[in-house]
């Protein structure tokens, strides 16, 4: 049987949509290697990830304002990519743009995310990439607040929350 992998979802499974998500383990912001990058085939990240992670990460989408599992988490701790686990942001940069995306004003450590000018939808953004894995995060725009004035708008399911313990 081919092409039938989602056949047997029944059509009112809300819920059950998070648990299909791939999440990579957290890594130790102490111990990532910044050299090392992973690299996969797009056939590869298909499989991997799920469909709507899929395209938020590798087909550059946005997850629809206030939908996500982020914006609103107040908690302390360190935000992952969900695709390879690089710690990318803190919670202690988190802050409440009222834009229903998770904000942050800076990255959790120099060369955690690396960024790319965006043209698309008759627009100049600034992409922003986790830099090990190159998966898409989400845009920087220069109306943060202090002290970088930045404001990094992610995407909730591009991140991975790990709880500060
Ligand atoms: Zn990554």
């Amino acid at each position: 049987m081919v092409g039938c992998r989602k056949a047997f979802a029944p059509a009112s499974s809300g819920s059950s949509e998070v648990n299909s998500e791939y999440r990579a383990p957290p890594l130790d912001p102490e111990e990532v290697d910044l050299s090392e990058r992973i690299a996969r085939t797009e056939d590869e990240w298909r499989d991997l990830l799920s469909p709507q992670q899929y395209h938020v990460l590798r087909k550059k989408g946005t997850e629809r304002a206030f939908t996500g599992e982020y914006h609103d988490l107040k908690a302390k701790g360190a935000y992952h990519c969900v695709a390879c686990g690089n710690p990318l942001f803190s919670s202690q940069a988190k802050f409440d743009s009222s834009t229903g995306w998770p904000s942050f004003w800076a990255p959790i450590a120099e060369g955690r995310v690396r960024t790319a000018t965006d043209t698309s939808l008759g627009m100049i953004r600034t992409e922003v990439m986790c830099n090990r894995c190159g998966s898409h995060l989400g845009h920087v725009f220069n109306d943060g607040p202090p002290p970088t004035g930045l404001r990094y708008c992610m995407n909730s399911i591009s991140l991975n929350f790990e709880p500060a313990s």
